[in-house]
């Protein structure tokens, strides 16, 4: 069996790249990726490597390839930004090995990482205590009736509601029409914590609500956490209290 790591590279500064994703790169003959996120590894984990590169829309291409050459014998990491199982290539690199028999010869792993929503959350204070929704806004795979229906139901069911891919070149109407959905369910005043390249140069953190939010301020390097009901501001800070406080009281130590 020839391993097949499916490596997340986290949002970008590679203090966040864990020790099992660096291993996995060092262990790697070829390293498959998208430009952005390769440009964002440190340098000398790519040195003296294949490099397999391709466009953005070039997922599948790439992952074939990089199957390809898993199955040939070399060992092979694909790489994905933030969490590779969350919105990543996790799923499409199993997906095309089973389709191709190739399961039974190339061993795959996935190396978790630190997603969007948990960089987003450390720079915005604590605002995924308590229960959360992910939803992305990109239609390019997913119907937009579907992804309407999932944004009304997290906010009917008062999720903390984090949306990845809230805007692109392409997809300039879908964001103002999800706030204005949001806006149907959850008080104008609700909190919008807006974090854009978390962890990267030209990092930038904002709280603003949801009847002040402008989605042309928004773009795809951006990822948007829209509070719950009991979600505050606490100074420049976004926390959506777990309950200790109610429960337990200032003096409380207990932990779990
Ligand atoms: N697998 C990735 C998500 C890929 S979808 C992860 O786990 O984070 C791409 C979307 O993720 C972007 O449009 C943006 O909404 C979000 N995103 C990824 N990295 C980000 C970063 N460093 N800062 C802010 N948003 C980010």
């Amino acid at each position: 069996m020839t391993p097949l790591w499916v490596v997340s590279t986290g949002p970008g500064d590679p203090c966040l790249l864990p020790p099992m994703a660096v291993d996995a790169l060092e262990r790697s003959e070829v390293i498959a990726g998208y430009g952005r996120y390769l440009d964002l590894l440190p340098a000398g984990l790519l040195e003296g490597k294949d490099i397999l590169q391709t466009g953005m829309t070039g997922e599948v291409a790439r992952c074939s390839a990089a199957l390809e050459t898993a199955y040939a014998g070399r060992p092979t990491a694909v790489v994905s930004g933030g969490d590779a199982g969350i919105y990543g290539m996790a799923g499409l690199v199993y997906e095309l090995a089973y389709d191709k028999g190739y399961a039974d010869r190339v061993e795959i792993t996935v190396v978790p990482g630190v997603s969007a929503l948990s960089a987003a959350a450390a720079l915005l204070g604590a605002p995924l205590m308590h229960d959360f929704a992910a939803v992305s806004l990109s239609d390019r795979l997913t119907p937009w009736d579907v992804i309407e229906r999932r944004v009304a139901h997290a906010a009917q069911g008062d999720f903390v509601l984090v949306l990845y891919n809230p805007r692109s070149k392409g997809r300039q109407w879908q964001l103002g029409r999800v706030l204005e959905l949001l806006r149907q369910w959850k008080p104008a005043e609700t909190p919008v914590g807006v974090v854009r390249q978390a962890y990267r140069a030209g990092q930038e953190v904002r709280v603003e609500t949801l009847g002040t939010l402008d989605p042309d301020t928004v773009d795809m390097l951006t990822v948007l956490v829209i509070g719950s009901e009991s979600t505050r501001v606490l100074g420049k800070h976004l926390v959506t209290p777990r309950g200790y406080m109610k429960k337990y009281g200032l003096d409380s130590q207990e932990d779990s």
